[in-house]
């Protein structure tokens, strides 16, 4: 999530499943910025992959979701947030959305991000 538009929205982030490798972590190697993932906001899928906490529950939030999705919302981890999340519509937060984002923000009641 980025700032300006992502951050009245939040939609993606209580829309999909949020998995990534665990040298992403905090303690690994792969950590982009910042320290990594904390651990207790994840756990594990197979012996390489990790899910954000919430992600995959129905219906889905991720763990480090703060405040509510559609008015204002932030990333808790956001310096440390994993690789999918740094990479979803890129262009997001320049009013410019994909069709991940829209469909995440339907989900929400939202309009496409073009329309907001
Ligand atoms: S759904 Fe789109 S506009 Fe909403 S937070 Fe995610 S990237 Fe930003
Ligand atoms: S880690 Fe942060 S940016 Fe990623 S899904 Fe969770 S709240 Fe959203």
């Amino acid at each position: 999530m980025r700032e300006d538009h992502c951050t009245r929205c939040g939609a993606c982030c209580a829309a999909f499943r949020v998995d990534f490798h665990c040298s992403e972590l905090a303690g690994g190697n792969g950590a982009l910025s910042g320290d990594g993932v904390p651990v207790a906001l994840t756990y594990p899928v197979t012996g390489s992959l990790v899910r954000m906490r919430g992600t995959d529950e129905a219906p889905p939030r991720c763990i480090a979701l703060a405040g509510e999705v559609g008015q204002s919302v932030r990333c808790t981890i956001y310096a440390d947030r994993p690789s999918p999340c740094r990479d979803f519509a890129p262009y997001a937060a320049l009013g410019i959305g994909e069709d991940a984002c829209d469909r995440a923000r339907a989900r929400h009641g939202l309009p496409p991000l073009a329309a907001a």
